[in-house]
């Protein structure tokens, strides 16, 4: 019965003979999240380290010298920081860099109004409590906001929120002014550079993530850089160094621990030897991996540039950046709009992430999702935060999917417009 009914419609099938046969419809088929494979040269650093089963940090035979101890040296020689620490996560590092800078319950912090959720949930982990700073049309840091809180806290943990990086030279001038310290999270810019300077040297500690969807790919783990022999010090201490931290190499002279060594607790967050064996040549490579993040970045800026109703991110010549991952913003657009333009991209494969939606999916980026901050409501911030597009860049994609993504993007844009 089912057949026949089919039947009775079968005189379409005749009429495609005179008609020009429907092109194949233009959907992507590439993955938002796959990465690329580990590098041989990380796999078969990862088995050694597998076969002598020494993974913990502190397990060295002879003089052998540990992974993370190398790390450590070599992330700090690439970032021309004087110290370096590895731990368990961005996060961690976050927490870690507060603490050593003295922050602590019923203190305030400044941050980003637009970041991610372990930005203020690391404020939180201390009894702090983050105050958010604006966000502007060009995703940076909104520096006159910033300028009118520094009196409440005297420490910013500032988001270079998906590697967008502010004038970093007038937000140092503010701090410095203010007698804030800053202190830099770096998990969308790890590479990246304002003018000459890499991101995470401007502040007196800088963090990174090296989690699968950052720069670095271990799975899960962070690093810490800084110059002051006093705080890293106090943050090799939290880490969980015991009385080793001799065996650092990246590490301040032993002086540097004297007057910390008894006096900070340990708060365990060690790396283990087989995510930094992973992540050696991973860093060897971060220069080559940054051209070809840029390269898929400019493919889409390229085709997204003019159109309708869609406003592309302002990306000044100081900024040196890492594009890991692309936003533009749909400015004004009613929550209704948005949410079918969202959905008829998802239906041709290109994944978006409204940031702006009120009922956040898969994870949080505003500010007033973190309820339990308290936040007060900023409604510049808020028109900003509204039409915040996302999209990862995995460098699995090729330049031709990146050049069909933004196609895709421009042609539902014109639909909706
Ligand atoms: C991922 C991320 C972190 C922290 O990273 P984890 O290693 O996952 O703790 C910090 N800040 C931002 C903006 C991030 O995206």
């Amino acid at each position: 019965m089912v057949l026949d009914g089919a039947a009775t419609v079968c005189p379409s099938v005749n009429m495609t003979k005179h008609t020009p046969q429907p092109a194949t419809p233009d959907v992507f088929t590439g993955s938002f999240t796959q990465q690329e494979p580990i590098p041989q040269e990380g796999i078969d650093a990862a088995l050694a380290v597998l076969n002598g089963g020494r993974l913990h940090r502190y397990n060295t035979h002879g003089d052998e010298i540990a992974e993370t101890a190398l790390l450590e040296e070599e992330f700090a020689a690439q970032m021309g920081s004087k110290y370096c620490l590895s731990c368990a996560s961005g996060g961690y590092a976050m927490a870690t860099a507060m603490r050593a800078c003295g922050v602590k319950a019923g203190d305030k912090v400044l941050t980003n109004a637009f970041t991610l959720a372990p930005v203020p949930g690391a404020i939180a982990s201390l009894g702090a409590t983050p105050i958010f700073v604006g966000v502007g049309e060009d995703l940076k840091i909104d520096l006159d906001d910033l300028a009118a809180k520094t009196d409440e806290a005297d420490v910013l943990l500032l988001s270079h929120m998906r590697g967008h990086i502010c004038d970093m030279d007038r937000l140092m001038q503010i701090c410095d002014a203010a007698d804030v310290k800053v202190i830099e999270d770096c998990a969308h810019t790890m590479g990246a550079k304002w003018k000459d300077t890499y991101s995470g040297r401007h502040g007196v500690l800088g963090c990174y993530s090296t989690q699968t969807y950052k720069h670095v790919n271990s799975g899960e783990g962070g690093l810490l850089i800084s110059d002051d022999p006093d705080l890293m010090a106090r943050a090799i201490m939290l880490s969980g160094s015991y009385m080793l931290y001799t065996r650092h190499r990246a590490a301040p002279p032993p002086e540097a621990f004297e007057q910390v060594r008894l006096h900070t607790p340990n708060i365990s967050g060690r790396m283990d030897n087989l995510r930094a064996a992973i992540l050696r040549p991973q860093l060897r490579d971060l220069d080559a991996q940054a051209k070809r993040w840029n390269d898929r970045y400019k493919v889409l800026e390229n085709g997204l540039s003019g159109a309708n109703r869609l406003t592309l991110i302002n990306r000044p010549a100081d900024e040196h950046y890492v594009a890991s991952s692309f936003q533009f913003l749909l400015l004004d657009w009613a929550d209704a709009e948005i949410v079918d333009f969202v959905a008829r991209c998802a239906a041709r494969g290109v994944e978006l992430k409204w940031f702006g939606a009120d009922d956040p999916v898969a994870f949080t980026s505003k500010y007033d999702s973190w309820k339990y901050a308290n936040p007060t409501p900023m409604p510049a911030t808020d028109r900003v935060l509204k039409g915040v597009m996302d999209m990862r860049l995995p460098l699995t994609f090729s330049l031709e999917d990146c050049a069909q993504i933004a196609r895709i993007i421009r042609e539902e844009v014109a639909i909706s417009a």
